[in-house]
């Protein structure tokens, strides 16, 4: 099966291919020539590594099935504790928790398993050149990245965060990470300012000769890269094939998902794991108060051109959602109107509209809500009372759109992004109580108030050394990349 660029339908590359390369050579987007359709009889009873393997086998062609699942087996093992997990929070309405790996958050899904894929597809292409990865994020992807790529022979990983739009936890797992191939640094502006100047490196030629004057090859972690979205669509199908084993509802019932998105890579994995066959009834994209994509559904207008709030979900403080630009494609199968969008979105007007008829072809398989912060607050804390499940507060802004959802005879798996203890300040003010400055001391806070367990891997950040201090402004990230 091929690959091919959203801007440009005869540029074609294999799986291995798409990987290697992250974005195609006119700024599109890889995306599967035809999506294969899945038995899901045959999936019910694997575990996570086997179904892994098999949903990927179907998507990344080139790569071999008994390559896939060694990578699985390895990646999502003891690291994983108990794994992918869909827990019930209330009547009809299920917590997916894809936050029980090494850093967690969702991200580690992906960028656990695409490092094996990229050395692979090295392999596969006979590349031997050096691999420079640039990643742009808004917290969490920065870490699952650095700790998914440090110390991979031929690689070199540099990572760029908003100085001030992520958690002290999370700068701080950036800041202390270990390995002898990892950059990090700290951006002035908001993520959106450093996903922009990240795609700018990537399509500078100036920049692109002299790395290849090096032998080295510049690829993302960012989900703009297949390999990033692709291992996203199987937790999708061992959710669903859970709650079917656990006699919540029968193979072939339809099912929604309510996704906290910011960059739309995780709600689109689950629209490709519908389109493979997984009963999906809708897709609910859930914003917070940076609703773009909630006036997108409301209007199709996308209009970036907007003020950009902070919120306690900073990894959904997203303006530009990059992977609407497959589904624009998908559904519109049009390369010159997606050229022609995105040219406006990037250029001076930030905004485009949707021709008649596309925004109707995407309302058929998603809804768009929103949910303000005091409401996100409210949800949290309403939900530790009644339910006895404490959500984070990406988590948060998805229950309360799942809640507001119009039919609720439909069983609806909330994906439950990253681990409360992760953004304890947020939690702590949300359930009303106080305080501290300190992230540690909300930890604290936080167990003694719940009777919750902090993940070890936070606690332990206080006594790690602090390695990268540097802040950047955007328009220095190419002479930094430069001196990789
Ligand atoms: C990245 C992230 C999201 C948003 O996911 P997208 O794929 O960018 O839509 C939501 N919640 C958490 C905790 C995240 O880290």
């Amino acid at each position: 099966m091929n690959y091919f660029s959203t801007r440009n339908t005869t540029l074609t590359r294999t799986a291995s291919q798409a990987i290697l390369q992250g974005i195609s050579e006119e700024g599109g987007l890889f995306v599967p020539g035809t999506l294969p359709k899945l038995d899901l009889c045959a999936l019910q009873g694997l575990d996570y590594p086997h179904l892994a393997a098999k949903v990927l086998a179907s998507l990344l062609t080139d790569y071999s099935e008994d390559f896939l699942l060694n990578a699985a087996s390895a990646c999502y093992g003891k690291n994983f504790g108990p794994g992918a997990k869909t827990v019930p929070v209330d009547q009809g309405l299920y917590a997916l928790e894809l936050w029980h790996g090494p850093t967690c958050a969702f991200k580690d899904y992906a960028l656990q398993l695409m490092p094996r894929l990229l050395v692979e597809a090295k392999r596969l292409n006979g590349d031997k050149s050096r691999t420079l990865i640039l990643v742009a994020t808004s917290g969490d992807t920065g870490k699952a990245a650095l700790e998914g790529y440090k110390d991979l022979a031929g690689i070199t990983i540099a990572v760029f965060y908003p100085s001030h739009g992520t958690s002290e936890t999370q700068r701080l797992q950036m800041a202390t990470q270990t390995g002898e191939n990892v950059q990090v640094y700290a951006i002035e502006g908001n993520f959106d300012d450093a996903q922009t100047a990240v795609k700018q490196v990537f399509t500078d030629e100036a920049f692109a000769q002299s790395l290849q004057q090096k032998n080295c090859h510049l690829t993302s972690a960012n989900s703009i890269n297949w390999g990033r979205l692709a291992p996203q669509i199987v937790y999708y199908f061992a959710s669903y094939l859970q709650l079917v084993k656990e006699g919540a509802f029968k193979l072939g019932d339809e099912v929604d998902f309510c996704v906290p998105t910011g960059n739309f890579g995780d709600i689109l994995a689950g629209w490709y794991a519908k389109q493979m066959g997984l009963p999906v009834h809708l897709l609910h994209c859930a914003s917070n108060q940076n609703r773009v994509l909630t006036d997108f559904g409301q209007t199709g207008a996308y209009n970036a051109n907007r003020t950009f709030y902070k919120t306690a979900s900073p990894s959904m403080d997203i303006l530009i959602s990059s992977n609407l630009e497959r589904l624009l494609f998908h559904k519109s199968a049009d390369a010159s109107l997606v050229t022609q969008l995105m040219g406006q979105l990037m250029g001076k007007e930030k905004c485009y509209q949707l021709p008649d008829g596309l925004l109707k072809a995407i309302l058929q398989d998603f809804t768009f809500g929103c949910t303000p912060e005091d409401e996100c607050f409210a949800e949290l804390s309403n939900t530790w009372d009644r339910c006895g499940y404490l959500a984070d507060p990406h988590t948060a802004v998805a229950l309360a759109v799942a809640r507001r959802r119009k039919d609720s005879n439909t069983p609806c798996i909330v994906l439950s992004t990253a681990n409360p203890y992760k953004f304890s300040s947020s939690v702590l003010s949300a359930l009303g109580l106080s305080v501290s400055a300190s992230d540690f001391a909300n930890m604290a806070a936080l167990e003694q108030a719940t009777g919750t367990c902090a993940p070890a891997q936070l606690k332990n950040l206080k006594n790690l050394a602090v390695r990268f201090n540097k802040i950047i402004r955007p328009e220095e990230i190419l002479s930094v990349a430069r001196q990789l």
